[in-house]
C-alpha cells in the first residue's frame, strides 16, 4: 500500500468517524457551556430556534447555564408499557441519571423536529387550546428549560449542587419525590391560581392557559414559562404563575 493510499484512507476513516454535531450551531451551544449536543436529526431551519431559546432562557436565568449540559435530536418515540400507545412527546427535559455529575438533559424528538410539518402540527394544536397561542418549535425549548427552572428549585431545595455527584437518597428526593412529584410547583401554581381566582383543575385553567396545562402542576409552570417567554403580551395567568415563581426561586435563596 502506497503512503498517498494510506492517507485516503486515514482521510475516510476520520470523516465516517467524525461523531460530533460541527454545525455552527452546535458549536455556539457548546460555546455557552452546553457540552453534549447534536442537532443532525433536526432540520436546519429549527436549529436557530433553538439557540436563540437557549440564549434567552440562558440570559434570563443564567442558573441554567450550570445545569443544561446536554442537547440531542433522537427518535424518542416508544410504545407505553401500560396502553399499548404509541407516545411521541415532541421534546422532554429531566435530570442526568444516577452516579454521573448531575446537570438537565434536553432531548428533542426527531420524529416532529425532523420534518417540515412540525410548524402547522404546533399552530394546530394551539389553535385547539392544547398548548398556549403561536407554539412553534422554538417555544417548545422555553417549556422544556421551564422544567429546568423547576429542576433548579428542586435542586436548591435538596442541597445538590450541578457538576457534583448526590447519594443515592439525595437524588431520590431531589429527582423522584420533588421534580416528578411536582414538590414546589404546586405551590407556586396554586399561588397564582389564587392571585387571580382560578380553579386549577378548571375548564377555566385550561382556557387562561392551555389544556396541556392542566395536566400537572410541573407541565402548568412550563407552559407558562413558554408563553411569558414566547409572547410580547402574555396573558394574565402565565404571567402570574412566572411571579410567583421568581418570587419563590428569590426566597428559596434567601434574597426576600
Ligand atoms: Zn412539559
Amino acid at each position: 500500500m502506497s503512503e498517498s493510499n494510506d492517507k485516503l484512507l486515514f482521510g475516510f476513516l476520520n470523516t465516517n468517524n467524525k461523531s460530533i454535531d460541527m454545525s455552527p450551531e452546535a458549536v455556539e451551544l457548546r460555546n455557552m457551556g452546553v457540552n453534549n449536543v447534536d442537532l443532525r436529526s433536526c432540520l436546519p431551519q429549527y436549529r436557530i430556534g433553538i439557540v436563540t431559546a437557549v440564549k434567552e432562557m440562558f440570559n434570563a436565568h443564567p442558573e441554567l447555564r450550570g445545569q443544561l449540559n446536554t442537547i440531542k435530536c433522537d427518535n424518542l418515540d416508544r410504545v407505553c408499557v401500560k396502553t399499548g400507545r404509541l407516545l411521541s412527546p415532541y421534546a422532554t427535559y429531566g435530570p442526568v441519571n444516577k452516579g454521573v455529575p448531575f446537570g438537565g438533559v434536553l432531548k428533542i424528538n426527531s420524529k416532529h423536529y425532523g420534518s417540515r410539518m412540525f410548524p402547522s402540527k404546533l399552530k394546530k394544536n394551539s389553535e385547539d387550546g392544547l398548548f398556549v397561542p403561536n407554539t412553534t418549535p422554538q417555544s417548545i425549548i422555553y417549556h422544556e428549560l421551564g422544567h429546568g427552572l423547576h429542576l433548579e428549585i428542586c435542586s436548591l431545595n435538596t442541597g445538590v449542587k450541578n457538576g457534583s455527584i448526590p447519594d443515592n437518597a439525595s437524588y431520590d428526593e431531589l429527582v423522584i419525590n420533588q421534580y416528578m412529584g411536582d414538590a414546589h410547583a404546586e405551590e407556586i401554581v396554586e399561588q397564582a391560581c389564587a392571585d387571580l381566582g382560578i380553579e386549577f383543575e378548571s375548564r377555566d385553567f385550561s382556557e387562561n392557559l392551555s389544556k396541556y396545562g392542566r395536566s400537572d402542576y410541573g407541565e402548568a409552570l412550563a407552559e407558562a414559562i413558554a408563553e411569558v417567554f414566547n409572547s410580547k403580551n402574555p396573558r394574565p395567568l402565565a404571567q402570574a404563575i412566572y411571579n410567583r415563581l421568581l418570587q419563590y426561586l428569590k426566597r428559596m435563596r434567601g434574597e426576600i
